[in-house]
């Protein structure tokens, strides 16, 4: 059974004030607060088992070697890849995708196309462009509508046999649209291009399943599932992996070295290359485990239910529009008030105590799309809870009586 408030006592960072007040903290897609459990395993990891991996023969290495190897395969699991050399720890989802952009500036020839939505973070645009400068490609863009959503039959326009790569988020980290996935893959996969899947917002809410959509390369951060920062994982199909140039060169990533030659080791290491962020992964691991335990399809059912008031709540309040209206979308809401900055309700509700974001969400092209300089940004994680989401529409309404 589902209970928040037991939930709640496994995150102590809940239990604090900011500003004289109960936190709230409605942030959660910019990064998840971490559960005991998680803080648990790093403490053990620093306390117990601290040393390098891979090279000693010492017990401890040994240790460390074989704890994050067994997170390699909970990842492996969860995202239910077919082998565990297909995820490569990378730290966070922006390093997975300059792993995948600079591998493809190898096979990109001028005039090939590089396709991306119009609802990407930065960390899913600027490498495409560098890309893009580097090969002669030439990148375009998957429109949306004003709901949010991508123009699908644009897309059909848009896929030709030029296209190479095909990238998009899972969901959109702004507008917490959950994009047709299913049906970007398979239509890349009809004209040959490759699929990379941002999973950094999707993640939190749905275990992906790699083999079942057939995706190329999924990419994900473990701060925004309840793990630590600095760590995150690049699934990428075997091929794909082996068809790729190694990103980094340094130690772990090699087979032999000579001054005249050096030849890489196999996957994962040779896209691993010096020491990795051994007590994140192990940590990533554990968080895996923390979700998995609070299950993902009670997680889904709660985060909807928290959606559904907080809109119906915000709504009720005079000129507050929201920004992403998609019907299929998770527990985010962007949103402003006539006339207001939104760094100005921001600020009045952080002396209230709640954590919001407030600005462009590393979404620029969004803001522009819809004429506005950002938004004020809920996002609701399954620890939150509608009493917090009656704090949060008593501060807006504050906010509004304060600036209107
Ligand atoms: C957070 C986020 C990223 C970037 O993740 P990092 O951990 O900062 O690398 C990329 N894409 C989306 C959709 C995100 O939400």
């Amino acid at each position: 059974m589902f209970d928040v408030n037991k939930i709640r006592e496994d995150f102590p960072i809940l239990n604090r004030e900011v500003n004289g007040k109960a936190l709230v903290y409605l942030d959660n897609a910019a990064t998840s607060q971490t559960p005991q459990q998680v803080i648990d395993a790093i403490v053990d990891y620093y306390q117990n088992y601290n040393a390098n991996i891979h090279r000693g023969v010492h017990a401890l290495s040994q240790e460390a070697t074989d704890k994050y190897e067994q997170a390699r395969l909970k990842i492996q699991k969860h995202f239910n890849a077919e082998k565990a050399h297909e995820i490569i720890f990378t730290s966070g989802t922006t390093h997975s995708i300059n792993i995948v952009a600079n591998g493809f500036s190898l096979l990109i020839k001028q005039g090939d196309e590089v396709l991306v939505s119009a609802m990407e973070h930065h960390s899913n645009i600027v490498p495409w462009q560098m890309l893009c400068e580097r090969t002669g490609g030439i990148l375009k863009v998957i429109p949306m509508n004003q709901d949010g959503e991508l123009l699908m039959n644009e897309y059909d326009k848009l896929l030709s046999d030029k296209t190479k790569l095909v990238f998009c988020n899972h969901i959109s980290n702004a507008l917490g649209t959950i994009n047709p996935i299913e049906d970007i893959i398979v239509k890349a996969h009809e004209v040959g291009a490759a699929v990379l899947i941002d999973g950094a917002q999707a993640a939190p809410h749905i275990a992906a399943d790699v083999q079942k959509l057939d995706v190329d390369f999924y990419a994900v951060s473990a701060h925004k599932v309840c793990g630590p920062t600095g760590v995150g994982m690049l699934y990428g199909k075997s091929t794909w992996l082996n068809k790729l140039p190694p990103y980094q060169g340094g130690g772990e990533m090699i087979d032999e070295v000579t001054f005249e030659k050096t030849t890489y080791a196999a996957l994962p290491h040779k896209f691993e290359a010096g020491t990795p962020n051994i007590c994140g992964g192990i940590a990533f691991g554990a968080a895996l485990d923390y979700m998995n335990s609070v299950g993902f399809e009670a997680i889904t059912k709660y985060e909807h239910e928290l959606l559904q008031y907080a809109t119906q709540q915000l709504l009720e309040i005079e000129g507050l529009r929201i920004y992403g209206t998609a019907k299929n979308k998770t527990s985010v809401i962007s949103f402003n008030i006539d006339r207001v900055h939104p760094y100005d309700v921001g600020s009045i509700l952080d002396k209230l105590g709640i954590a919001v974001r407030t600005g462009h969400h590393c979404a620029q092209p969004i803001m522009d799309f819809y004429k506005i300089p950002g938004t004020v940004r809920a996002s609701f994680c399954f620890y939150n809870t509608k009493a917090e989401i009656d704090i949060l529409v008593a501060g807006v309404q504050r906010a509004v009586n304060m600036l209107c």
